[in-house]
């Protein structure tokens, strides 16, 4: 970030106590911290926690994790449960915090959780939405997951890393 977001003054770079050296605009009179969006993705389970939920999105193929962006003034488990009931059209019944990534395409820091929810029904998801949602085995989801993708990263940390027996 070069210049003030707020007014378009060249940045300076000023020392802030306990933080370092951070971007200042000398016409605001003020820190401008970095911007990024958040969002967050779910490992979803069904309430046996022995099948993992992939969904389609925007017209393509391949699966990915059921994911959004935090509103601004809401907190990160809020975002998960009202992103579940929006797009699913179900309720969490527990939340459990994994890792967090950095997705610089979108300029976006994605908190990613394990939630399960209140039953299996897929029968209120949204097709606006949501194209396609589909329950799979803990051995299945890793071969359906979209390669490459940060889903993937998510999920795989998920397998190999979260104790699935946790929540
Ligand atoms: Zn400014």
């Amino acid at each position: 970030m070069n210049y003030c977001y707020e007014c378009g003054t060249a940045l300076i770079r000023k020392p802030l106590e306990k933080e370092g050296i951070i971007p200042y605009c000398p016409s605001c009179g003020c820190y401008r911290f970095p911007i990024f969006s958040t969002a967050v993705s779910m490992i979803t389970l069904n309430p046996d926690q022995n099948k993992i939920l992939l969904i389609r999105q925007y017209g393509k193929p391949s699966n990915i994790l059921v994911a959004g962006y935090v509103n601004q003034g809401e907190n990160a488990e809020t975002a998960v449960a009202r992103e579940i009931a929006e797009e699913l059209g179900r309720q969490v019944t527990a939340l459990h915090f994994n890792k967090s990534e950095y997705f610089a395409r979108s300029n976006t820091l994605m908190l990613n959780y394990t939630c399960v929810i209140d039953s299996e029904s897929l029968r209120e998801v949204d097709p606006r939405e949501i194209d396609h949602a589909q329950w799979f085995s803990f051995e299945e989801a890793p071969r359906e997951i979209r390669p490459g993708s940060l889903a993937e990263q998510f999920l795989l940390y998920y397998l190999d890393t979260v104790n699935p027996a946790a929540l």
